[in-house]
């Protein structure tokens, strides 16, 4: 398949793999933002593979994994009111709350179920006029598009038992969170290509000028990482601190302006809490007054209350800033699982956790 195949072709990444090791001399850390890339960067081995001074530090771009328990707290309690249908995409419903899970609810009889796109969810409303279709809303600039169209179509065909439950993120202002910290160590960045294709690169320049970082946005096959890790670590060598696009077949600098001014006409930026690290100013999305009655917080009176921690001891939180490896943790692959996830970040596909064990060979170590 074009624009795929090449991009797995494994003398490239030998090549690419075979330039790191020769401009290496210094040891640095390099954070890979997007959990997409996490899940790559392990089940390709790429970082076995390279050298001892490149680290990969796996951060917190995984939506499902950032979504606050107060959030799935509500979804649960929606999702047993009698007329309310609770749709999601699939990896949120095994995330926990601070008690029980969307799963647990759907098994407990409530009507929850699993959406490809927000779009089914508006068809679903359609069909049922007399049910209050919930879609709980989550993810990062990347899926903001398609679930601002929805809530458009919604209000264009006076659709108005559809409303979103909504916990989008944004990369940028995390990336600055993470930056700020006394404690950080991350010396580049591989931004999110997928997050560049609709946003651009224009937020990157000024982070990377005031913390003089590296920034390569990336791609997610085996050759972009490597691409990507090279040009990063070039920069480090060098010295110098710039924006580098190594996914020019989709990122344009402006990137695509119809999307930004689709999300841009549904959605306005507030502050938001992420799970494990906090609140972060300026770095959610939540609808516009224009489309209030679309907004289940205010359509069914949601309470907002202190976001409330994480149980137990999962350290989710200093996974998601990449202070901590999931190996680290010492419930990993013992007391949590994927089967019987403790935190987020073991449920969703995108999850460091769940990435290491399924792909580090310890699952396999499990059944020998
Ligand atoms: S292994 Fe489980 S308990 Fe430990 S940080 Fe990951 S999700 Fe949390």
């Amino acid at each position: 398949m074009k624009y795929l195949e090449e991009y797995r072709d494994r003398a490239l990444v030998e090549k690419y793999l075979d330039k790191i090791h020769h401009t290496v001399t210094k040891p640095w850390n390099i954070m890979e933002i997007c959990g997409g890339q996490t899940h790559s960067l392990v089940k390709n081995g790429i970082v076995e593979m390279l050298p001892h001074k490149v680290k990969m530090i796996h951060g917190p771009g995984c939506p499902v994994c950032v979504t606050p328990v107060h959030l799935i707290d509500h979804a649960i309690a929606l999702s047993h009111e009698d007329q309310v249908i609770l749709c999601s995409f699939g990896d949120m419903l095994r995330v926990p709350g601070s008690s029980g899970s969307l799963l647990e609810a759907k098994a407990q009889g409530a009507d929850v179920r699993i959406m490809y796109s927000p779009l089914d969810a508006l068809q679903l409303a359609r069909k049922h006029p007399e049910k209050e279709v919930v879609f709980f809303a989550v993810g990062f600039e990347t899926t903001a598009p398609a679930i601002a169209l929805s809530v458009i179509r919604a209000a264009h065909a006076h659709i108005e038992n559809y409303s979103l439950l909504t916990s989008h993120v944004l990369v940028p202002p995390a990336v600055k969170a993470i930056l700020e910290e006394d404690d950080h160590v991350i010396n580049a960045l591989l931004a999110a290509g997928h997050v560049c294709t609709i946003m651009g690169l224009e937020e990157y320049y000024p982070l990377s000028g005031t913390y003089q970082i590296p920034i390569v946005a990336t791609g997610f096959e085996p050759v972009d990482l490597v691409q990507g890790i090279l040009m990063a670590v070039v920069q480090l060598e060098k010295g110098i601190a710039q924006v580098e696009n190594q996914y020019a077949r989709m990122v344009q600098r402006e990137g695509n302006r119809i999307a930004q001014d689709v999300i841009n006409s549904v959605f306005q930026v507030t502050d938001q809490h992420w799970r494990g690290i906090g609140k972060i100013p300026s770095s959610g999305l939540m609808l516009r007054d224009t489309f209030a009655q679309h907004d289940a917080q205010r359509k069914f009176a949601l309470q907002s209350h202190p976001p409330l921690k994480d149980t137990g001891d999962c350290i989710a939180g200093l996974v998601l800033k990449g202070v901590k490896k999931p190996m680290d943790c010492p419930m990993f692959g013992h007391t949590c699982t994927p089967e019987n996830p403790l935190g987020a970040p073991m449920v969703s596909s995108e999850g460091a956790c769940a990435a290491y064990y399924h792909f580090s060979g310890f699952s396999e170590s499990l059944a020998e």
